[in-house]
């Protein structure tokens, strides 16, 4: 964040989230941008991430979802995202059920933007096949102890993927 968005005027950066106008004094923040993850099951248990087409983290795993667009909210988001990259829609899922959020700063086009990234899980209620599109080139299934970690975006985000299928057999338990 360089420039004002109200004037044009250069800033002053006051603290990490903080930024204040040189010319008209407006005060800027640098809030997180919101982004929806879904850890999606198949129908024998293992999750199902996808493999990235493109830059940034080429060919690195990642859970279905993306950015939180203008006018969205979590759910509108995650639903658009799926039928994007995997061409099913949310009558092929079971309601998606909350995780955990992750933070993370996106290395993107030579900027850093920073995201909160709300994570879901759902299971598949279909056999229909996921048609990989969008910035999705494969989708590959996992048992939990099979997630090759390093080759995962973000590696951190094992803790979240751990927490799904957690949850996931706690609910079965129920
Ligand atoms: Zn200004």
């Amino acid at each position: 964040m360089k420039h004002c968005i109200s004037c044009g005027g250069e800033l002053l950066k006051l603290t990490d989230t903080k930024f204040q106008c040189t010319e008209c004094k407006r005060e800027q923040f640098n809030n997180p941008k919101g982004a929806v993850a879904l850890l999606l099951f198949d129908t024998t248990g293992k999750v199902i991430l996808s493999r990235r087409a493109h830059e940034p983290d080429k060919d690195k795993l990642d859970p279905i979802g993306g950015f939180i667009d203008y006018g969205e909210n979590a759910e509108t988001a995650l639903y658009r995202e799926l039928y994007e990259e995997t061409n099913l829609s949310e009558a092929d899922i079971t309601a998606p059920s909350y995780v955990y959020s992750g933070y993370q700063e996106y290395h993107w086009s030579g900027t850093i933007e920073p995201l909160v990234a709300m994570w879901f899980w759902a299971s598949l209620t279909t056999d229909k096949r996921l048609t990989p599109q969008d910035d999705v080139s494969a989708f590959e299934s996992f048992q939990l102890d099979d997630i090759p970690t390093s080759q995962l975006a973000e590696p951190r985000t094992i803790a979240i993927i751990k927490r799904a299928f957690k949850r996931k057999k706690q609910q079965k338990n129920t």
